[in-house]
């Protein structure tokens, strides 16, 4: 059983970028086990990246199914708690697309902070928690004293009222590291020589004017839609370090 999923199951979320509002989509149950359902192809984003997995509903003869938080290892698992769910079985996939779009807002904001506090500061971002109300993300600064969350705030803000546009490329090693808008070049070149193969891609998201980064989470097409960043609690996280909580 286990070669003829991963032959039949294709990473979709990598194939292409997975976007906002999700189709619903038909798909057969390859495999049920104690942890969740396997598909035979699969739409759905699953964690990763500091971005929460999709959730949603198997529609099939009438009943419905809800599925959690989806996950990847080997191959795409889909959580579902109770149901009868059958091996062949064909199911209706009905993605959450409210929780989908909140996080890809949420995604392309944090990038949006991330770029920002660069740009100021020179702060690099060193993790992040995305939410569907609230996320955070660690930055750390050269000289922590000169920050300033009410600053971060107002210049992201700006990139958000600017409606700046929202591109996703699948760039190649010599574009990107010939590109002087990527931050950072040294360690985006370890994520192409982990990809590994003659000519590796990698997904940039970029957003114009502000940042242009390797990113395989959902985005908006556009900033405005983001709304409004709002930075919250800023906690420190010691060696020159900060977590700082926002919602949109
Ligand atoms: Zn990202």
């Amino acid at each position: 059983m286990a070669w003829r999923i991963q032959m039949s199951q294709t990473r979709r979320h990598l194939e292409h970028h997975p976007g906002i509002n999700p189709a619903p989509f038909k798909a057969t149950i390859e495999s049920v086990t104690d942890e969740g359902v396997i598909l035979s192809d699969s739409w759905c984003y699953p964690k990763g990246g500091g971005q929460p997995g999709d959730t949603g509903i198997f529609q099939s003869d009438g009943e419905e199914f809800r599925f959690g938080e989806v996950s990847a290892s080997s191959h795409i698992l889909h959580p579902v708690s109770s149901g009868n769910l059958q091996v062949g079985q064909e199911v209706d996939c009905v993605i959450d697309v409210e929780r989908r779009n909140a996080l890809a807002s949420m995604h392309s904001a944090a990038h949006i902070l991330s770029a920002t506090a660069n740009e100021r500061w020179g702060a690099i971002t060193v993790g992040n928690q995305l939410g569907v109300t609230e996320s955070r993300m660690d930055l750390k600064f050269e000289n922590r004293d000169e920050f300033d969350a009410n600053i971060l705030q107002d210049d992201a803000n700006h990139w958000v009222n600017k409606d700046a546009e929202i591109m996703i490329h699948e760039w190649g090693r010599k574009q990107i590291m010939t590109d002087d808008r990527v931050r950072n070049r040294r360690f985006v070149e370890r994520i192409i020589d982990r990809i590994g193969g003659s000519d590796p891609r990698l997904r940039m998201v970029e957003i114009e004017g502000i940042d242009l980064c390797p990113c395989a989470g959902t985005h908006l097409s556009s900033t405005s839609p983001i709304g409004d960043i709002t930075i919250g609690r800023v906690q420190n996280k010691g060696k020159g370090t900060f977590r700082i909580y926002f919602e949109i």
